[in-house]
């Protein structure tokens, strides 16, 4: 297929990497030039490089990004065809994908929301899982792309409910990392020895393939982001918006966001595990 890829971050690089080895014709296009992928050609503006495509697939920061790069001057919106489909694999709010979807669907074309689970090791190899949006047929037409980054679909119900199911799951993520880090300076504090403490987390059923995954480089004091803590903080306050124009509370997570609002400039690039030294910081360890 002919497709656009919009943003070459973290995630949006491998994955337009992937789209090209599985044969697809690829343009990319990223904010900041310089940035390429081999096999694509380049564009110099996200106009350019949705001109001649079938789909057109972003993955930016935020939903001030999305929106840029839709409907700015040289957006991918002055160019939309009937019949074309726009991809949004960012985390951004639910409410605002909605609206994106409306002024997409006032062109003739189709919108899908489909972030993305797996973080940069599933990126790299192909083994994303998408949380989907969007009509069904949009979907189908859109499977030979999401096999080429993916192993796994899950589309979740109409437009913008897959960026809502996913704000659902890094709610989890954020407390079960936060959990893990209290927990960890605690202990510490207690003086009972990390490694032993770490092999009593092995066996007992607290366990999670996400802290098996975060703990080791937290002891190794290892912060190179596979999710930039400026993301994850992004992401919290999402939730938190999502809570408050649907009505959840969320008692738990307001406090975790006010660990998040306590890191320091210098953190913001770093992975969101090093929002740990916030707690050692004010446990003087
Ligand atoms: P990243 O490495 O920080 O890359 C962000 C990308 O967005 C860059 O290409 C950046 O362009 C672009 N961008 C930022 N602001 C923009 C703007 N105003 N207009 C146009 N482009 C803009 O982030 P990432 O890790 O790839 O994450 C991308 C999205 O995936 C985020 O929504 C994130 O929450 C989500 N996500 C990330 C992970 C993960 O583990 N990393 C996992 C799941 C989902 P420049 O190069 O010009 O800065």
């Amino acid at each position: 297929m002919k497709v656009a890829f919009l943003g070459l971050g973290i995630m949006g690089r491998p994955m337009a990497v992937n789209l090209v080895k599985a044969g697809n014709e690829v343009v990319v296009w990223n904010r900041t030039p310089g940035k390429i992928v081999a096999g694509a050609s380049v564009a110099a503006t996200p106009a350019e490089a949705a001109k001649y495509a079938e789909v057109v697939w972003l993955c930016v920061a935020d939903t001030k990004a999305v929106e840029q790069v839709l409907f700015a001057d040289e957006g991918v919106a002055s160019v939309l065809r009937p019949g074309m489909i726009v991809v949004d694999s960012s985390t951004i709010a639910p409410s605002a994908t909605c609206g994106f979807a409306e002024r997409i669907a006032a062109k003739g074309a189709q919108f899908v929301d489909a972030p993305v689970t797996g973080s940069k090791a599933g990126a790299e190899s192909g083994q994303l899982v998408f949380i989907v949006g969007g009509a069904e047929d949009a979907v189908q037409r859109l499977q030979p792309l999401f096999s080429a980054m993916g192993k796994k679909v899950i589309h979740i119900g109409k437009t913008g409910l897959g960026e809502s199911a996913k704000l659902g799951m890094n709610l989890m993520a954020a407390m079960m990392f936060e959990a893990f880090a209290e927990a960890l300076t605690l202990i510490r504090k207690l003086g009972v020895p990390a490694e032993k403490w770490w092999e009593l987390i092995q066996s007992a059923a607290v366990r999670s393939p996400l802290i098996d995954g975060k703990a080791p480089k937290v002891f190794e004091r290892n912060f190179a982001p596979n999710f930039p803590l400026y993301l994850m903080h992004k992401d919290v306050k999402l939730i938190l918006q999502a809570a408050r124009e649907s009505g959840a509370k969320l008692p738990a997570l307001e406090k975790v966001e006010e660990v998040y609002q306590l890191t320091s400039k210098e953190q913001q690039g770093l992975d969101y595990s090093a929002t740990i030294a916030v707690l050692e910081k004010l446990a003087g360890l």
